[in-house]
Parts: C-alpha cells; structure tokens; sequence
C-alpha cells in the first residue's frame, strides 16, 4: 500500500472538509473509508464488506464496478477530454444524450439544458422560469412556490427552495421571491384526516398561496415527486393530480425534481409519469449516469423551450461543464444499460413489489408505525405508540440506533430523524432484498430495546 493510503483516516481529519457534517465529531469519531464497490455492495478499508441500501446517494442505480461505463468514459478521454458548449459548438454525446433523456420524458419534453450536478439543475430552471415569463410580458411572475422539508441541493437557489429550516439559518436564506408551503406528510401531520383528504388540504394550500400572493407574482411550483432527503414522504393519491390542476388553472409552472426519482427509481423513468403529472421543468440529475461521473440537467418541455428558442434570446446562464462529453458519454452508456437490462421494468414488475411486500413483512413489529414505498424508494416510519401514531420524543436518536445497528451488521440504510430510508440499486436481487429486511428488522428489535429498555 502506498505510504499516505496507511493513513487516510489521519489526512481525511487534517485536510477534508467533509458535507453536512459535524468536523469536530467527525475527526474525534474517525471517518469509514470506502475503498471498492462491486454490484450492491461497498467494502471499507477493512475489507468489510456492506450491502448499500441506498445506492450511494441514492445514485448508483446500476450497481457498482460496471466496466461498460468505465470504457465509455476512457473512449470518449481519448478521443475528445473536453470541449465547451457555448460558443457555437457542441460535442456528439452531449447531443445523443439530450435525445436519450428525452426520448423516456413523454412527448411534451423534447429539450435538455445540461448542468454539472443537480443544485446546479434547481439554480438554473429558477432562473430560467422568471426569464421565460419575462419573454411572455409578464415580468412579475417571479415567485416560486415550494415545500417546507423539500430538498433541492445545497446551492443558494437550491438551498432557498429546500425547506430545511436548519439550512436556511446558515448564511441568511432563503433568498427573496421563493416561499413554502406545508409537506404531504400524512403520518406525522395528517392528524384525524384520512389520507386522501390530507392530500387534498395540502395540494390546497398552494391554491391558498396562490391567492395571497396573486397570481400574476407567481412564476412557478417546484415539488420532488416524493421527498427524498425529507423522509421518503410518498405522498397520499390525491396530491399530485390536485396540484396539477391548480398549477394549470393559475398559470404557473410545474417543476418537479426528478434528481431522485428519476431514472428508474420508482419503477418508471420519471417520478411525475408515477403520479401521471406532466411538469413544465425538470431538474435531473444522479441516475443520469448512476453516479459514475457527475452530471445533471433540466428537462425543459416545448412549451418553454419554444419561448426560450424562439422569444428570448441569448440565456445568460452556463456552466464550464454542461454537456462535458466525458460525462455525457458515461451517463449514455448507463442509460443503454438500464434500458437494455429493462431495469425500470425490472423496479415496476418484480423487485419493488418485492421490497414493498418485505417491508409489509415488518409492519408486525411494536417500532414500526408505517411502511411507504415507490418501486425502489421506501420508508420505514419509526413510532413509539404505533395504535396512536406517536412518535419518539428523541426521534434523532431512534432512526440513528436502527442505522448504525444496520451498519455493523453490514447493510447501509439512511435515517431522516424517525424515518429509516432504502435506496438500494436498481439491480438488487430478491435474495440481496430479503437480507436487507432480515437485517433492518433485527436492527429494529436492538433500537426498541435501547429505547423502551
Ligand atoms: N434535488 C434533489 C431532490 C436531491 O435529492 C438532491 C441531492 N440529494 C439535489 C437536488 C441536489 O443535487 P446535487 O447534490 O447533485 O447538487
């Protein structure tokens, strides 16, 4: 081993600054150091090997070490490391996969603009909404509505759409002209209503908004189709459909992040054709090239892309790396992949059934209060009292004591406060989906006992 690999642990404490972390307990703690990947599964600097249930960041969706991929990318090195978007030129994957996106995207998207990452994506349709409705005359439609425990990225923009109160107190946010609505969040806020009609009262809290600011003020509504980072909040059937209607009746526009959904992850390539919406913009991003090489984009539909084209003009917005070819190349050969492994076939038809039947498997346990799943994107939601919905006092510390239980018995699961949440690999098997349960059940027995010992 090479003389600094001996001490990762040492350098990673003095040198890196690690994302939403804690530097200081980090460095006490140690970090874990991940060395190779290989189908669904890590293995530390140990040699421990881990089951990852959440595909990385919810990324990886075609698994671990797939060399196509890495010959894709060494190809397209050679022939042409990088060349710019900008001025006048474009490169060819960069192009083939803009038709490759949106050949899945439904016949209404027909345009990408590329981005390195999928902040980059929510920065640059927030930009691109208020300049399209400045092309349609009507240059005060300049909020965006958008939803509190919504993630959208760690960019100003992004960070100012997200609803994560803890983000918004570092660094003054969110930035004028974007406000929030409630979540869909039945279990925990839904109270005496059912579920549908919880989904109904929160849609209607957009129209309600709508009204207090006017709608000739409102520029667009963004939503994931379900919350990621949030908790993996599926949200009741009546949601989607409703805020659908109202974006349409008031002349705004729909933006649905799709960096989670997206490609595959709920059993369809996009998140909103789940819900049967059709958004007007589209950040994208992760299962664009399964995580390999960093990507992301907007899908834009005709309807502001004709504006764009043909109204506005020079866009002033861009990144050094849109449409990078490198990353082009990988993210079209990882999309050859899923549609010729018939991965989101494989989510819709076999395996997220399975997953969703293995989590119903566990509602028997006292510690689980709700099962929520869309083809390969679940929750657990943790409770103390599951006849009355009552959740833990500490419910940091009842989703952190089934996570790290899980951990050391080698299966990565993420918990959002009292919500345990799976992401595993669109290539996850029956058997590999089976030891994650068996696993997460036995960490929920350790996390009862801890917390009603
Ligand atoms: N939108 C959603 C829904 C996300 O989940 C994320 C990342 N978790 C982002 C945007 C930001 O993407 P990135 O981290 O690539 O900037």
């Amino acid at each position: 081993m090479h003389a600094a690999l001996s001490n990762i642990g040492a350098l990673d404490a003095a040198h890196h600054l690690h994302p939403f972390s804690d530097m200081k307990k980090l460095n006490a703690a140690g970090t874990r150091i991940i060395e190779r990947g290989e189908g669904c599964y890590i293995y530390d600097n140990h040699g421990k090997k881990y089951l990852d249930g959440f595909a990385g960041l919810w990324c990886v969706n075609i698994g671990y070490g797939r060399k196509e991929i890495a010959d894709a990318a060494y190809k397209q090195m050679n022939e042409l490391t990088y060349y710019n978007t900008f001025f006048g030129t474009t490169t060819p994957p960069t192009v083939l996969l803009a038709q490759k996106i949106t050949s899945h995207a439904g016949p209404n998207i027909n345009r990408v603009f590329f981005t390195g990452s999928g902040s980059e994506a929510n920065d640059t349709w927030f930009r691109m909404a208020r300049v399209y409705w400045a092309a349609m005359g009507k240059p005060t439609k300049k909020t965006v509505i958008a939803r509190v425990n919504g993630y959208h990225g760690s960019t100003v923009a992004g960070a100012s759409l997200g609803g994560m109160k803890w983000m918004h107190e570092q660094g003054d946010l969110p930035i004028a002209g974007i406000v929030h609505i409630g979540q869909p969040y039945w279990y925990g806020e839904g109270g005496d209503l059912s579920p549908a009609d919880f989904g109904l009262k929160m849609a209607r809290e957009l129209e309600a908004k709508i009204d207090e600011l006017g709608e000739d003020n409102v520029a667009a509504f963004v939503a994931e189709p379900i919350q990621g980072a949030g908790g993996v909040i599926v949200p009741p059937e009546t949601y989607w459909p409703e805020i659908a209607r109202i974006c349409k009746a008031r002349n705004i526009l729909l933006v649905t992040d799709e960096v989670i959904c997206g490609f595959g992850r709920t059993g369809h390539w996009f998140g909103h054709q789940h819900f049967g919406v059709e958004p007007d913009l589209a950040p994208i991003a992760k299962g664009l090239s399964s995580g390999y090489l960093p990507i992301g984009g907007v899908m834009v539909s005709d309807r502001v892309a004709d504006v764009l084209v043909n109204e506005v003009g020079d866009f002033n917005h861009g990144f050094t790396y849109s449409g990078h070819p490198v990353c082009a190349a990988a993210a079209l050969e990882n999309l050859r992949i899923i549609e010729e492994e018939k991965l989101v076939e494989r989510v819709h038809d076999d395996v997220g059934p399975y997953l969703a039947a293995g989590l119903k498997s566990l509602e028997d346990h006292p510690m689980v209060g709700q099962t929520q799943s869309a083809g390969l994107m679940a929750a657990v939601q943790l409770a103390e009292n599951k006849s009355t919905r009552k959740r833990f006092e500490d419910r940091e510390r009842a989703g952190v004591e089934v996570r790290n239980h899980c951990l050391a018995n080698g299966l990565v699961l993420r918990a959002t406060g009292d919500r345990m949440l799976f992401s595993p690999p669109l290539v996850i098997t029956r058997g590999e989906i089976d030891q994650m349960i068996e696993i997460t059940r036995k960490g929920l027995d350790h996390a009862w006992k801890v917390m009603k010992g």
